[in-house]
């Protein structure tokens, strides 16, 4: 068979270092037919077609000699290597003498087309639809995966659309950790195809709006959901980046008891000493989760992620309602600044996490946590989980069983009628407070009664956007000898925060909630009401105001569709 035209140079390049018998595996199952298709292609890949890694090394010459001169006119290289992330680490490769481009940037793993197979749709997005699919290993072994493949026109795909595609690869090829979705590598072919790690429970908002008889999810699991997203958050924050699109339907649930946090479309690098990255031009934001100083200037930090961290918490603990339903995304930003408003506090949340969300609330972006520090925090507002010591039956109380687990909600050592969820029936409500003893401590780390603390007390130190090292202030930690005789809980020193967060502007939650202007009251003088934008995709239906525009960015056009 005669070669392909636009793959002349391969097969040249292969014959000057004795290696033309590689030239149709490389180029028809490794799917290379441009140099800096290289920079996708693993050692392992190589070995795939049964390459040597001697032939690897003079092939890894060849190219290098091949690519002295082209390299600035490469799209691919162009396009990744002016995304990837500056802070990137690099992992020695397993073989020194190996030296494939990878390191210049490399994929994870150049997938060929055939060893994917796509199944049933998962959903659609901005600039691609997911499906799920399954990757089939040179080994011969399966592997579930998700495929996200570039929407293509009949044009071809547009150059923003390409160049969106190409930079959420090039930062997911970089990051490695368990709370992060993972991207497996790329497909090269018609149309070019993410394949990532399957999360196979879906998204955690499909999960929390999901109807009866899907129980709630626990309060506790809630938890443990934040303190992974913290994690994660930590994380993305130490390679310098910005989510910028935090919210329940961007995390996956990979089990279920482990989120991990996907769609990195909106990610960007954080740049310049205040470590911020500026919207340069007109795209639309999701506005009810974004911090006051994204809305005003197209301003974006690890701060301001913490804030979304905020709203994403709120969202947990509502059932995935939308933050800010019914108030117009132009009227938000007064809310947050003129009014003060805050989202208020779920039923679900106890006043200590509730607290904590203030905190990332705080107007200004510095006086916010930094993930690290929300670790902490989060830990010191579990709430304590309990263990029923007799059948409750009375009217209007919470039902349990004698031995049923319970997760503290509200208590306070004054009060005898505490609120918590029956870790049985998942059903939330009041019940008599001697009826409850706080359970073991120390079994598991995610479900331990820690030191109770007011994260609004707790954080004294805030100037630092990210890794403050400030210590919390413990109050009234119950004594590790008193939670080990099980205790009633009635006898535990107070759970709860009394303090107001500095820079909220709001009361503290002590006595009464904290106050929230009232939804319906903020319905003002309207503006004339700008058209919201709009998604095509399936995936954005009913979504309508999620996105709209940065309200410092003219109208336009939009380079992604939402
Ligand atoms: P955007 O338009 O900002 O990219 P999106 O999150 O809706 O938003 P995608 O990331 O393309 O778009 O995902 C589309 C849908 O596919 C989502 O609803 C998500 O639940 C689902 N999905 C995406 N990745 C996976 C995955 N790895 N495992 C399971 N489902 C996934």
């Amino acid at each position: 068979m005669l070669p392909e035209a636009s793959s002349l140079w391969l097969l040249r390049l292969l014959r000057d270092i004795q290696l033309a018998q590689f030239y149709r595996p490389i180029l028809e199952e490794l799917n290379v037919t441009r140099p800096e298709h290289f920079d996708f292609v693993r050692p392992e890949d190589l070995d795939g077609i049964g390459m040597g890694r001697p032939a690897q090394r003079r092939l890894a010459e060849a190219l290098k000699k091949h690519r002295s001169g082209l390299k600035s006119k490469n799209w691919v290289y162009k396009i990744l290597g002016g995304f990837a992330p500056e802070q990137k680490e690099t992992t020695p490769p397993s073989d020194s003498h190996l030296s494939l481009p990878e390191r210049e940037g490399g994929l994870k793993c150049l997938i060929p087309d055939g060893a994917v197979r796509r199944g049933e749709l998962l959903g659609s997005g901005c600039f691609g639809v997911v499906h799920r699919g399954l990757w089939t290993l040179p080994s011969g072994q399966s592997v579930p995966v998700a495929v996200k493949s570039l929407r293509v026109g009949p044009e071809g795909p547009v150059g923003t659309e390409l160049g969106d595609f190409l930079r959420e690869v090039s930062i997911m090829m970089n990051l490695e950790h368990p709370h992060v979705l993972r991207l497996h590598g790329l497909v090269l072919g018609q149309p070019l195809q993410m394949v990532m790690e399957l999360a196979p429970l879906g998204s955690l908002h499909a999960r929390l709006t999901a109807p009866a008889p899907t129980p709630p999810l626990p309060v506790a699991l809630l938890c443990l959901f934040l303190r992974q997203l913290a994690g994660a958050m930590a994380y993305l924050g130490t390679r310098g980046l910005v989510h910028r699109d935090l919210a329940t339907r961007n995390l996956l649930l990979a089990s279920p008891r482990t989120i991990k946090v996907a769609d990195f479309g909106l990610v960007r690098p954080l740049r310049g000493a205040r470590g911020r990255y500026v919207m340069g031009g007109p795209r639309p934001i999701p506005y009810a989760w974004c911090a006051p100083e994204s809305l005003r200037e197209g301003a974006f930090s690890s701060a301001s992620d913490v804030w979304m961290f905020g709203v994403t918490l709120w969202e947990m603990f509502s059932g995935g309602e939308e933050p800010w339903a019914g108030v117009p995304p132009y009227l938000i930003l007064q809310r947050l600044e003129q009014d003060r408003a805050r989202l208020p506090r779920p039923p679900l949340c106890s006043r200590a996490l509730y607290a904590l969300a203030l905190r990332c609330w705080a107007p200004h972006p510095a006086d916010r946590p930094s993930f690290s520090y929300l670790e902490g925090l989060l830990q010191e507002a579990w709430p304590p989980e309990g263990r029923c010591v007799r059948d409750v039956t009375e009217a209007g109380a919470l039902r349990m069983q004698t031995g049923d687990p319970v997760t503290i909600i509200e208590g306070s050592p004054d009060s005898a009628t505490w609120k918590g969820q029956n870790g049985r029936t998942f059903k939330v409500g009041s019940f008599p407070a001697s009826a409850v003893t706080l359970a073991d401590a120390g079994v598991s780390p995610a479900t331990r009664p820690v030191h109770r603390v007011s994260p609004a007390q707790g954080e004294r130190h805030q100037g630092s956007v990210d890794g403050d090292g400030g210590k919390a202030k413990m109050r009234d930690v119950p004594s590790a000898r008193a939670q080990r005789r099980n205790v009633p809980l009635q006898r535990m020193k107070a759970l709860l925060s009394p303090a107001s967060p500095p820079g909220s502007g709001l009361p503290g939650p002590r006595e009464n909630p904290p106050t929230v202007i009232p939804w319906e009251c903020l319905e003002l003088a309207k503006p004339p009401s700008p058209p919201e934008t709009s998604c095509p995709t399936p995936s954005c239906r009913g979504g309508l105001r999620r996105w709209s525009w940065a309200c410092t960015e003219s109208r336009t056009r939009s380079a992604r569709q939402h």
